[in-house]
């Protein structure tokens, strides 16, 4: 039986659950990452409050530390971060691009050289999927091989091909369908017709869900959408999607748009560390002279701790400023509260046969500025929950 139940359809948009061992994951969904098992600098209960239903934890980083017997002997991932809902594991083939020169492929698997004391892990499609499980995740993704934008044509054509056999591989090695459901992931370089055939391929291999990965890889944001919406083109209605490593508002709406379910980014956490707050009217940097007497909330109308319990922007520019890491938790809840808001608008929207109008409505706000009238319409109708328009 599928675990994605569908509840609304709005043009390609899609709303429903994904049933998971941990609960259900409301669908679309963004993944807040918690990389080494934590999402940076915040309480998993108040990751919850900020809408989320699934965290996205990196397989690799956490194989290589603490390491998966250990996390497994004390119980697995849920236990020991004290999470109780749903985890999707990513497998590691996103480092063999972003970790380049400390990692090597051949057809077999990948071998990465660890930065924390040099030893290396042997990553085989079979280990990769067995890994994950010992972790505990509810999701295991395959093991891929990706390429960054600009790679000759033959050595994506070849990396795409690796995937695929890989991806039979992991088939082979998980019946998924059962406590950890197995997603495959569809490559294809920057070639929209190498997308389609990537996503039939992997669609064809009958996992519990596609991913679309190699992605935000440094493309221009058009190219990402293009090979998103090609590979969207040959995966089934019935199959969970998800688009690895977006992204921003526009980009995520675009993906919700076109039929995609599941998201995960690091960005909304990355931007609070960097003193940059989300909001319905685009980016706030508290690093700007002008919030110094600020005593306005970051976005009227948010309801995070940070907007709802009174701290203003003057005050959160002086603990950057200090480095103070109060300031790093309160924009992380602050960021984490918009997309979680984000996703609670797109689902109501959806169910409403009103995404099209959501979608214009937070693209104007994103364009009129963090202060603008309509921001000001949009925070409010996720607050509230969306009200479809007359
Ligand atoms: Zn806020």
């Amino acid at each position: 039986m599928s675990a994605l139940a569908l509840t609304a359809t709005d043009g390609s948009a899609r709303t429903g659950t994904l049933r998971t061992a941990h609960g259900e994951v409301r669908l679309p969904a963004f993944m807040p990452v918690g990389t080494h098992a934590a999402v940076k600098a915040v309480h998993p209960a108040e990751v919850r409050a900020c809408g989320a239903d699934i965290l996205l934890c990196n397989a690799y980083h956490l194989a290589l530390r603490p390491g998966a017997d250990l996390i497994d002997r004390l119980g697995g991932l849920q236990e020991l971060m004290r999470w109780d809902g749903p985890i999707l594991t990513d497998s590691g083939g996103y480092q063999l691009v972003s970790l380049d020169g400390v990692a090597s492929i051949d057809d077999e698997g990948a071998t990465f050289v660890s930065p924390y004391d040099g030893s290396r892990l042997r990553v085989t499609p079979e280990e990769a999927v067995a890994l994950q499980a010992r972790l505990g995740a509810d999701v295991i993704m395959c093991l891929d091989h990706p390429v960054a934008y600009g790679a000759a044509a033959a050595v994506a054509a070849e990396a795409t091909e690796r995937t695929h056999r890989w991806a039979e591989r992991c088939r082979r090695a998980h019946p998924g369908r059962d406590r950890h459901l197995l997603f495959g992931i569809a490559q294809g370089g920057f070639d929209a017709t190498e997308r389609r055939r990537s996503a039939e391929v992997v669609a064809g291999l009958d996992f519990d869900g596609v991913a679309i990965g190699g992605l935000a890889l440094g493309e221009p944001p058009p190219v990402m959408e293009a090979m998103a919406r090609a590979a969207l083109e040959r995966i089934p209605g019935g199959v969970p999607r998800y688009v690895m490593g977006l992204g921003t508002d526009a980009e995520l709406l675009a993906m919700v748009g076109a039929g995609v379910d599941m998201f995960d980014c690091v960005l909304p956490t990355r931007l609070a560390r960097n003193g940059t707050a989300l909001t319905c009217g685009g980016r706030l940097s508290l690093r700007r002279a002008a919030h110094r007497d600020d005593l306005r909330p970051l976005e009227a109308g948010c309801p995070c701790p940070a907007c709802a319990g009174g701290f203003s922007r003057a005050y959160l520019r002086h603990l950057f400023a200090a480095g103070e890491i109060l300031a790093h938790r309160l924009l992380s809840l602050h960021n984490l509260t918009h997309l979680g808001g984000l996703m609670v608008g797109a689902r109501t929207a959806i169910a409403c046969g009103r995404f099209a109008g959501y979608r214009r409505e937070v693209l104007a706000g994103l364009a009129g500025g963090p202060d603008s009238l309509p921001a000001a319409a949009v925070a409010e109708a996720r607050t509230l929950g969306y009200t479809p328009a007359p």
